[in-house]
């Protein structure tokens, strides 16, 4: 729990830690709760009350009996008053969601890139995107907190540049920030998808589980996304996370990038895991050496022959997966955290086949297993895990009692 400060110059900080004390509290909490949780004094704790419900952003009118004494007058959220926007922009496709205030979906949309390779048409079918489910929703653009845009990295967050994603052709040096401020006229954020990823998590797990965990994204590309005491690690250019080029101690083919034979990105190149499929009899339409789009439609043929009941297509898919446990087991390492959360687009796919071999291989990578084990579950946010990132990113810059959001007022 965050521990407030009775230092007037802080009102926004104890407004923020108070906000998310009530939000977290599925049944209401009482003032009296607020100052034990906070350490705030009870007068501080009546002021911000005061702002809260002026705002609309809190209630105050049911009392529950729970044990003798008193039936006691609990705040709770107006979960309704307010909304958040999270896109998420993935080869392929655009996810748009729409969140309240306790982080639940209100709506949701996923459309088609209408030309991958002119960024500004597809920086406009957000924005209209966005415009399209904010009217549908009835819910006034006031109350819309803003929109967090999520996009592969590396991006410069400072500038609000999508700096080079290796899988997305045209997209070198596009600023997306300001041309979705100017279209939308709302606030902006902008994060890398293996971040969202965690922030979204973060947002949906319990109080066990919050503070320190490690996610995997795997979607067209593959990142790490980690929680370290309570706060999204980020690097100090929002680009934490690449992995991409770990060793997974399995030989594979040369990398073009780093050169070594046994990365990651090497392992789950798309010509390797084509030339494997064919070596299994699996018949694929695209060339081995494709497009990004060929290529992400050739891991979508070999994904629909797993689902039709092809025993060879989930054994290729796991053997794939199978290498991001590797690397998800040195970071388990690294770290030493005790839960792994496997995510993202392709995984929401996947996971069923996988998931088994993935947690024994993370836990047999893992160097202190006789101090504890490591809990490795799937996600349960399926393929908007980035696009819910992307709100929930928004709701922390607004709301949320965070060291980064305290440094930015
Ligand atoms: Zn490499």
């Amino acid at each position: 729990m965050q521990r407030g400060t009775n230092l007037g110059r802080l009102g926004d900080f104890n407004q923020a830690v108070i906000f998310e004390s009530i939000r977290r509290a599925v049944d209401g909490v009482s003032r009296v709760e607020l100052a034990g949780s906070t350490g705030l004094s009870p007068q501080t704790i009546s002021n911000v009350v005061r702002r809260l419900l002026d705002e609309g952003l809190v209630r105050e009118d049911r009392t529950i009996v729970s044990g003798p004494g008193k039936p006691r007058t609990v705040l709770e959220l107006e979960a309704n008053r307010m909304v958040a926007v999270g896109i998420h922009l993935d080869p392929g496709v655009i996810t748009v969601v729409m969140l309240n205030l306790r982080g639940e979906t209100l709506h949701s949309r996923r459309v088609d890139i209408p030309a991958v390779e002119v960024p500004e048409k597809t920086i406009e079918a957000m924005a209209q995107t966005v415009d399209e489910i904010i009217s549908e929703s009835g819910v006034p653009r006031t109350h819309v907190l803003g929109v967090g845009v999520v996009v592969p990295g590396p991006l410069d967050p400072e500038r609000g540049v999508m700096v080079d994603p290796p899988l997305l052709d045209g997209w070198k040096d596009v600023e997306i920030l300001e041309p979705l401020q100017r279209l939308l006229k709302l606030d902006v954020v902008i994060e890398k998808d293996t971040i969202a990823a965690s922030i979204a998590e973060q947002w949906k797990s319990n109080d066990a589980e919050r503070d320190n965990f490690l996610t995997m994204y795997v979607g067209a590309g593959i990142g790490a996304g980690m929680v370290l005491n309570g706060e999204v690690h980020r690097g100090i250019s929002n680009n934490a996370g690449e992995v991409g080029h770990f060793s997974t101690g399995i030989v594979a083919q040369e990398c073009t990038i780093c050169l070594r034979n046994d990365c990651l990105h090497a392992s789950l190149s798309f010509n390797l895991i084509a030339q494997n499929a064919r070596a299994l009899g699996l018949n694929l339409t695209v060339p081995d050496e494709g497009t990004a789009e060929e290529r992400a439609s050739g891991m979508n043929e070999i994904v629909t022959m797993a689902k039709s009941g092809n025993e060879n297509a989930v054994q290729l898919i796991r053997q794939c997966m199978s290498h991001v446990g590797q690397v998800a087991g040195q970071l388990c390492n690294t770290l030493d955290i005790g839960l792994v959360i496997m995510a993202g687009p392709l995984w929401s796919e996947v996971g069923e086949w996988c998931l088994d071999e993935v947690r024994g291989i993370i836990n047999e990578r893992f160097s202190s297993k006789n101090v504890h084990a490591i809990e490795v579950r799937s996600s349960t946010l399926g393929h908007e895990v980035g696009a819910i990132g992307g709100a929930c990113a928004i709701m922390d810059a607004s709301l949320s009692p965070k060291a980064a959001a305290l440094l930015l007022r």
